[in-house]
């Protein structure tokens, strides 16, 4: 089970100003993971499917789960939007 601490809940490596203004948004889709409500998408980076908590939504850029250095994600993180 995945726990968000406060260390995670900004990105590091940019300041909050350029997160908001750099931050893509990434649009995800809903799953169920282990029987619970997750966003998912396929990371463009790492050609991965990367899961996130539906809390994350309304909460700014969430920190990328990108498992190669090489993603942008990382400095910023990015914006989770929901596809209907
Ligand atoms: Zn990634």
């Amino acid at each position: 089970m995945t726990t968000i601490t406060e260390q995670q809940n900004r990105p590091a490596g940019a300041d909050a100003a350029e997160i908001e203004q750099t931050a893509p948004v990434v649009r995800c889709g809903r799953v169920i993971q282990a029987g619970r409500p997750m966003l998912a998408f396929l990371c463009q980076h790492c050609e991965r499917v990367h899961f996130h908590d539906p809390q994350r939504l309304d909460t700014g850029p969430t920190p990328a789960r990108c498992h190669l250095p090489s993603s942008p994600y990382f400095r910023t993180g990015y914006f989770l939007e929901e596809t209907k």
